[in-house]
């Protein structure tokens, strides 16, 4: 017999969401969150703060989801009124919750502030909910069952809608419906130094006779990497998709950094470094800081990031890092000599095991046919080698060739330090034996 796979469904109710006041942040982590535990959305729909609008999309989605999210419109102000619509569709009125008039009248004596009667009608709850208690603000989620099918409605505010699912709707959820009544066979994996359509060419030239008809693949492109996602369509053979699955990792083996979804290129960095107990220190001319901010997003970098320069003119170049100022007038900024320079003088001058270096033509205006908006050199020094320097091609935007110069920078290192070789992305790469470096 074939297993029910549960459809998920996320309504997210606001003006401010329509016309762009706001960014619909609830969607995307709820998406993500539920992606998370196995029940991925298939239906996003945002609609605009009018009761008959909201029960509208309420009959819509219910008729093929099993489980509906409602984010916003909870709250007891006027534009608020996805509690009346749910009363509607439902066919519900409301009762008093003691325990939510308790929490509220308590809320606002803990602020000094007098409460009105819109606020106590905050603890006023459809009969047929459950009340999904919010410790940290006023509306209750609440969640309605009906014929197997699930509806949560949660205030709109971000971080009470992740504490009501995280802490109240999840363990309702885990306790409902059995892990195998979800699409939990999912997996991800995340690779860097190699463009979607090569990872995909690469994978997808053997697939035919490889996958599994009820495994799907897809490559997510962003700047630092590609992910790889494989979903099994339906939770029958755990056999077919993990061997599949392997494959896939063993294929793109040089390329995958994690298969944690979670984690980022820069945690995984800060903890191979840190594991290993090496150092790294930044040379920064066109990314002008970000390789630094974005390593120090992580918690214990400290551990493992000596520091940076942000040698953005030639005087600091040559003052702080003791770049040659006959190299940067022959070979200009953006060249091999002098990378290579600001990558060893990053790692003799803040004592590090690495040095790396950018410095490349950002964009959008300063190209030449020689140097066109988007090349960046990486300059790579280790204290016991190898030493070099690779050329990128990156895009026109500011922006993106600085995540993309963190994720090449960072790819060289992951490389050298677990002993894969090649380049990412492949670039053009001088030896520093190669550039006489004074
Ligand atoms: P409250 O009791 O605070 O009124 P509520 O359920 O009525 O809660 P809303 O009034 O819809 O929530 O929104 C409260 C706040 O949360 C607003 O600042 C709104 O911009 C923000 N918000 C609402 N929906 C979203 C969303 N989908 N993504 C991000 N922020 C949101
Ligand atoms: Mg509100």
């Amino acid at each position: 017999m074939k297993t029910p796979i549960h459809a998920t469904a996320i309504l997210t109710v606001g003006d401010e969401l329509l016309n762009g006041d706001v960014v619909n942040t609830n969607a995307s982590w709820l998406g993500q969150t539920l992606r998370g535990i196995g029940l991925p959305c298939e239906t996003v729909i945002t609609v605009t703060d009018r009761k008959a609008r909201i029960v509208q999309a309420l009959e819509q989605l219910w008729q093929d989801h099993d489980l509906i999210i409602v984010s916003g419109g909870l709250g007891p102000t006027r534009d608020d009124v996805t509690k009346l619509a749910l009363l509607e569709f439902f066919d519900d009125s409301l009762i008093r919750d003691m325990r939510v008039l308790d929490h509220v009248t308590q809320y606002f004596e803990k602020r000094g502030r007098s409460m009105t009667d819109v606020n106590r009608s905050q603890a006023d709850v459809p009969a047929k909910a459950t009340v999904l208690f919010n410790d940290l603000g006023t509306a209750p989620g609440l969640l309605f069952s009906q014929r197997g099918k699930l509806l949560a409605a949660m205030p709109g505010v971000p971080y009470e809608l992740h504490f009501i699912t995280m802490k109240r709707l999840i363990p309702e959820l885990e306790k409902r419906w059995k892990k195998s009544e979800r699409r939990i066979h999912q997996r991800y994996f995340r690779s860097t130094g190699i463009g979607e359509s090569e990872l995909s060419d690469r994978i997808l030239n053997e697939l035919e006779i490889r996958i599994p008809n009820t495994v799907d693949i897809a490559f997510l492109p962003h700047p630092q990497g590609v992910d790889i996602r494989i979903t099994q369509i339906n939770g029958d053979s755990d056999h077919d998709f993990e061997h599949f699955t392997n494959w896939v990792r063993k294929t793109a083996r040089e390329f995958i950094y994690s298969d944690d979804y979670t984690r980022s290129l820069a945690d995984f960095m800060v903890e191979l470094l840190t594991g290993k107990k090496l150092t790294v220190a930044f040379a920064e001319s066109c990314t002008g800081g970000y390789l630094a901010d974005a390593l120090t997003d992580v918690p214990g970098s400290s551990r493992c990031l000596k520091g940076a320069v942000v040698a953005y003119s030639n005087e600091v170049k040559t003052a702080l890092l003791g770049v040659d100022a006959a190299d940067l007038e022959r070979h200009g900024a953006v060249s091999a000599p002098v990378a290579l320079a600001m990558a060893k003088g990053a790692a003799e001058r803040l004592k590090a095991d690495f040095g790396i270096s950018t410095t490349g033509v950002a964009g959008p205006g300063g190209g030449s046919d020689e140097k066109p908006v988007g090349t960046v050199w990486i300059g790579f020094w280790s204290a016991s080698g190898p030493r070099f320097a690779c050329r990128f091609r990156f895009t026109t935007e500011r922006r993106i060739n600085k995540e993309r110069s963190f994720a090449a920078a960072m790819d060289l290192l992951r490389r050298n330090i677990t002993g894969i070789s090649g380049y990412p992305q492949r670039p053009e790469v001088v030896m520093a034996s190669q550039v006489k470096l004074l």
